[in-house]
């Protein structure tokens, strides 16, 4: 099963694609952990990516093609995936068609996590995360157990820096001018799936399910 996630920051992208890749054993890319993960190690890539990171702005093109090129080439991605945050552009999505053909690759659907601008804020101004095993928390719609720790591994949650509220607004509108046509790129290659993003967390799965098959 070889799947993109596709939602405005914040929709639940992670949280559901973190459960259907357990739940059909195939991998989940995400290239904000990614990218996340190149910038705490000071890397090129990272060194690179930091700045745009913190404005919510997107980085160049070139920079995440060549990490998902990387990734399909290394056989990563051979038993089946879900991209998380990428494709971005309409020019990553052509670019993402192109690497799929010439590895014989069927992309099988999109699926759009559809949330509202409010709901948004109000998600990410409650956004908290294990920066050891990316499990992702949220007051108050879903608390760990014990205050400001992971249920999984006791590691000590932390925020995002993009996840101020300034920051999230200029994410919105990236993701309205630079993202969202990538919706009818889909639409125009019928595997476009919607789904309400606005349920509970397992409602939302249950939704995915049913449109993945
Ligand atoms: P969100 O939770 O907003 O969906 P991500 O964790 O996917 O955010 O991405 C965080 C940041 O990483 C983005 O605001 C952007 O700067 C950068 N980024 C991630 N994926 C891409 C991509 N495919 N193209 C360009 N920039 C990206
Ligand atoms: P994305 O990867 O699309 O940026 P996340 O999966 O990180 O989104 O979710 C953003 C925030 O909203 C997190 O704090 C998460 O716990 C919370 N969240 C995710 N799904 C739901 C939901 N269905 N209802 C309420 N809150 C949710």
């Amino acid at each position: 099963m070889n799947l993109v996630f596709l939602g405005p920051p914040g929709s639940g992208k992670g949280t559901q694609a973190v459960r259907l890749a357990k739940n059909k054993g195939i991998v989940h890319l995400s290239t904000g952990d990614l990218l996340r993960e190149a910038v705490k190690n000071g890397t090129e890539l990272g060194k690179k990516a930091d700045g745009y990171m913190k404005a919510g702005d997107l980085v160049p093109d070139s920079l995440i093609v060549g990490l998902i090129e990387d990734k399909i080439a290394a056989g990563d991605l051979k038993s089946g995936f879900i991209l998380d945050g990428f494709p971005r552009t309409v020019p990553q999505a052509e670019s993402l068609n192109e690497m799929l053909q010439k590895n014989e690759i069927t992309l099988e659907k999109a699926v759009l996590i559809a949330v509202s601008d409010n709901e948004i804020v109000q998600r990410l101004s409650g956004r908290w995360f294990c920066p050891t095993c990316q499990v992702t928390y949220n007051y108050p719609a879903n608390v760990p157990k014990n205050e400001g720790v992971c249920d999984h591994d006791g590691a000590k949650l932390v925020r995002r820096p993009d996840d101020e509220e300034k920051v999230v607004r200029n994410r919105l509108e990236v993701y309205k001018k630079q993202t969202q046509p990538i919706e009818d790129f889909y639409r125009n290659e019928s595997i476009l799936a919607e789904v309400k993003g606005e349920q509970t967390p397992d409602n939302v799965f249950k939704s995915i399910l049913e449109v993945v098959g």
